[in-house]
This record gives structure tokens, C-alpha cells and sequence, in this order.
């Protein structure tokens, strides 16, 4: 294991108060939680009021109606949600962090999917029991004509259908990035869609002014957020700040790091962790956006981004010239040094994973050998930041393990085959900082790199005794969860 380690040049370390024990995120994650539920309560409020819980006793086809209403009302009120949780709203960024909403996002797609099929079979055994059975495609043909906003509504259920057909894994994997992106917008038009034909025909909204005014109030509210955050705010800031880059190096052999600067930078309220979706005008192509984190502590006038080159959009940062205007979505994520709730830390990067990790350490306050940095690369050539990393082994006491090398293909599969005799936990132990006594409940341990590793990591760290709370992961791919 190589490990470089320097003494710490700096005479005085600086004080090591472990921030976060007063951070809000509870506060956040309690607000967005309250949403989701009282928002799901609302509509079932509605059904009830509506005598949805009579008419299930009555076994006919009013019971079949109301069965139809309240699976489509719950669906729509995830659709709901799922357009929330995109916007980027900070209350749920902060409250359930970017893994979260990845998850919840799935989750509740699934979930909204399913009902609304379910919705549109009742509807249609319904209408088929009410006309005394001719035939179940008259019948659906006749719902979709006679019922206003019916077909509107069928449509959106073909969008939605396309986008979950395109969204599931082994669909995904064959598709480019940008053309799954593209037909996951068509979710935007099957929500617009297949709305409106609640307002115009359920009984819940028909008959109650009320809950209309509340449905059309909510959905107005997420197409506000939609514009505000995604689109509004974004413009903004990145006028604001006027961010232009400055200087692009390559990083390692296989990587590439770009400086930029701008103005009035405290404003944006950044921190070492987080990410932004940078977009960077240089010519055709350019509304692309793509996450990267920040490499670097931000600073009163710049923002670092490191990336490994892995495709057009991360070339293309190689060719970027001087003074090229940026614009920048975000910040976005919370693995931060906010979550952190003990003086040792303990970080493990794989890969563009070290990126979020060298930025966390710049901005961390913790003692000459209290914190670890253990990087993962193939080949030694293609370690990232290696400089700033030097520069923390140096300055402030970091100590650096480079485990280098092939997978193992025995053993935990985040080790390199050199290390295949260790038990990934008893590593994981021998790592951590001195101080702790081997005593990893009292670390907090940062995570960056593959989603394969990572998982594999994270069993060994909870098998060796590392709370979940105090694990802080960041994912760099959207289909984790
Ligand atoms: C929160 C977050 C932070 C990230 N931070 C870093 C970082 O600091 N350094 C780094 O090297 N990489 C980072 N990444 C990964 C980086 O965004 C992708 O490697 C990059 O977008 C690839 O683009 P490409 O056109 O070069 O490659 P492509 O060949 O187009 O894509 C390679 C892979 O990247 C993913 N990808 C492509 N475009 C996007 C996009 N717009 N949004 C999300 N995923 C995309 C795709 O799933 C694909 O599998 C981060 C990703 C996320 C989600």
C-alpha cells in the first residue's frame, strides 16, 4: 500500500469543532416529508367527502367508480409529486438530499404508473358492468368519446407509458443519455395531458368547488417551481455571477480540470460536496448540461470542476478556451461538511470520485492525522487532483492511502487484486485514522466512485461497524436507487 504521509507544516491546527450538530436538514426533511403525506392525505380527503367509502360498500359499479376515483386521484397526486421532486424545489433538495429524490422519483413513478393503469381498467370494467356487458372495446371506445378530456388523457397515458418503457434498467442501458433524456420530457406533456379530464369529469372535483380550487392551486405550484427553478433561476444566478473560465488543465492522464472565475461568489452560498449542472457556451450543443462536482473549496471568486473523460460531453471540456461565459444550475446535494458529527474523518474515492472528496477535505476543519483520504485507480497515471491531495498531505496532516490496481476477483470486490488477502472489513479498520482506535462508530466516512464499489464498500463499512447515519455517499450516475 503506498502511502504518503508528511508532517503537518502548519504550527497552530485549527480548532476541531465538528459542524453540523445544529444543521437544519431535519428541519428540511421534515417539511418535505409533511408534502408528500398531507398532500395524500388531501386527496383521499376528497374521495371521502365525496362518500368514495359508501359507494365500496355497495359491491356494483358505483363501487368499481369509486375504486377508479381514489387509484386515480392517488396517482395523480404522485405525478404530482414526481414533477415537485424534479423541479429542484430546495425544500426537497435539502430535505432528501439528490440519492433521495433519485429513489423517491423511481418509486414514485412506479407507483403512479401502476394506479393509473389500474384507474383506466376500473374505468372501463365499470362502464361495461353499467351497460350490462356488450362488449369491453365498444366500451372503451365510448368512455374515450363521450366523457370529456378522456382522450386528451388517453394520450397522456401513452407518454407516460413510453417514458416508463424507456426508463426501465435494461432499456436504459441501450440507450444514449441524451435520447433517454430527451423521452423522459415527454412525461411533462402525459401529466398535461392527463389532468385536466379529472377537473371536467370526477365527481370529487365536480361537485366541490374547493377541491378543484385546491388541485388547480397545487399544479399551478409545480409548474411554477418547474419555471422558477429549472429555468428562472438558473439564468440569474449565472448573470450574476458572470462566470467565465479561466484555465483548463489536464488532470492525471485520463482527466481534465477547469478553473473559473466570476463575481459576488459568496452569494451562491456553494460548499465543498455539492455539484452544479454546468452548461458552457461555446458553440453548437452547448444546452447540454452536465453534473460535475466541485473539486475545490469554492472561493470568493472561483469554482473547480475536475471530470474523467468519458464521453463527448467530458471531451468537450478539454477544449474549452479561456474566457468562455458558463451558466450553471444549483448548487445541488447534501454531502457536505454540514453532515458531519465527529472529528475523524475517513474518505474513500474511486476513480472522478476523489473530485467532491479533495473539495470536502479543503474546506474541513480536522487535526494533523485525523482525517484519511484512500483513493482507487487502475493505474497510478490516472489519479486525479493529485496536486491539491499533495498539498493537504503537506499542509494540513492529510494521510493518503493509493490503493492501485486490477479489481479483485476474489473477496470484497472494491479492493485491487494486490489486496485480495485482506477481508475488505479488516482493511477498512486498518485505515481508519489512528485516533479512533480502530473505533469506526466514532468516524464519519465519506463515499465517491462507482455505484458497483461503492455498494460493496458500504457493506463492509456497516460490517465494520460504521453507523448509516454516518455514512455520506454521493452518487455520480441517476439509476442508483
Ligand atoms: C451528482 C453528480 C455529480 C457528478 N460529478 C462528477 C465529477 O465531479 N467528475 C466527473 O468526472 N463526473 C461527475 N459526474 C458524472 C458526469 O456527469 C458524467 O460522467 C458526464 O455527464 C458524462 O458525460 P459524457 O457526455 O462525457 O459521457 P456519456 O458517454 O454521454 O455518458 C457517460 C455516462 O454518464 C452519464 N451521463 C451523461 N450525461 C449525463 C447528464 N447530463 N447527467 C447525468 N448523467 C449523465 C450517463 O449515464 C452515461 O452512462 C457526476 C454525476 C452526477 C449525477
Amino acid at each position: 500500500m503506498s502511502t504518503i504521509y508528511a508532517a503537518p507544516r502548519i504550527a497552530e491546527p485549527q480548532p476541531n469543532t465538528p459542524r453540523g450538530q445544529h444543521t437544519p436538514t431535519h428541519a428540511w426533511r421534515l417539511g418535505a416529508t409533511s408534502v408528500v403525506w398531507l398532500s395524500s392525505l388531501a386527496v383521499t380527503a376528497f374521495w371521502v367527502q365525496g362518500g368514495g367509502v359508501q359507494a365500496l360498500l355497495g359491491l356494483d359499479a358505483e363501487a368499481l367508480a369509486s375504486l377508479a376515483r381514489i387509484t386515480g386521484l392517488v396517482s395523480a397526486n404522485l405525478l404530482l409529486l414526481q414533477v415537485l421532486l424534479m423541479a429542484r424545489v430546495p425544500l426537497f433538495e435539502r430535505g432528501f438530499g439528490r440519492s433521495g429524490i433519485t429513489r423517491m422519483h423511481r418509486l414514485t413513478g412506479i407507483w403512479s404508473f401502476s394506479l393509473l393503469l389500474a384507474h383506466t381498467v376500473l374505468i372501463i370494467i365499470m362502464a361495461y358492468a353499467l351497460q350490462d356487458g356488450t362488449n369491453l372495446v365498444v366500451e372503451a371506445w365510448q368512455v374515450l368519446w363521450n366523457y370529456p378530456g378522456v382522450a386528451a388523457a388517453a394520450l397522456g397515458v401513452a407518454c407516460l407509458v413510453l417514458v416508463m418503457a424507456t426508463s426501465a434498467r435494461r432499456a436504459r442501458r441501450r440507450l444514449r443519455y441524451e435520447s433517454w433524456h430527451l423521452l423522459h420530457l415527454y412525461a411533462y406533456l402525459g401529466v398535461a395531458l392527463a389532468i385536466p379530464h379529472m377537473l371536467l369529469t370526477g365527481n370529487d372535483f365536480v361537485s366541490n368547488p374547493l377541491a378543484t380550487t385546491y388541485w388547480w392551486s397545487l399544479w399551478a405550484l409545480a409548474a411554477g417551481c418547474v419555471v422558477a427553478f429549472r429555468l428562472v433561476l438558473p439564468q440569474w444566478r449565472s448573470r450574476r455571477h458572470a462566470l467565465r473560465v479561466s484555465e483548463v488543465v489536464a488532470d492525471g492522464n485520463r482527466g481534465v480540470t477547469v478553473r473559473m472565475h466570476g463575481q459576488n461568489m459568496h452569494l451562491l452560498r456553494a460548499r465543498a460536496g455539492q455539484h452544479f449542472v454546468w452548461r458552457f457556451l461555446d458553440g453548437p450543443g452547448w444546452s447540454r448540461g452536465h453534473p460535475f462536482s466541485l473539486s475545490a473549496a469554492p472561493t470568493a471568486n472561483g469554482l473547480q470542476i475536475s471530470a474523467r473523460v468519458v464521453g463527448d460531453g467530458t471531451q468537450r471540456l478539454l477544449q474549452l478556451r479561456p474566457g468562455t461565459r458558463v451558466l450553471v444550475e444549483g448548487p445541488y446535494g447534501r454531502v457536505t461538511n454540514e453532515q458531519r458529527s465527529t472529528p475523524h474523518l475517513l474518505m474513500f474515492g474511486a476513480g472522478a470520485g476523489v473530485a467532491p472528496l479533495v473539495a470536502l477535505l479543503e474546506e474541513a476543519q480536522f487535526v494533523p492525522g485525523d482525517a484519511v483520504l484512500v483513493t482507487r485507480e487502475r493505474m497510478p497515471e490516472e489519479q486525479m487532483l493529485n496536486e491539491a491531495i499533495g498539498r493537504l498531505v503537506a499542509e494540513r496532516g492529510l494521510v493518503h492511502y493509493a490503493l492501485n490496481g486490477r479489481r479483485a476477483l476474489v473477496g470484497s470486490s472494491w479492493l485491487p487484486a494486490q489486496y485480495a488477502g485482506w477481508q475488505g472489513v479488516d482493511l477498512v479498520r486498518h485505515l481508519a485514522p489512528q485516533r479512533t482506535g480502530g473505533q469506526l462508530s466514532e468516524c464519519d466516512v465519506y463515499v465517491c466512485g462507482p455505484t458497483e464499489w461503492m455498494t460493496a464498500l458500504r457493506t463492509d463499512l456497516r460490517e465494520a461497524g460504521v453507523p448509516k447515519e454516518r455514512i455520506h455517499a454521493e452518487f455520480f450516475t441517476t439509476d442508483h436507487a
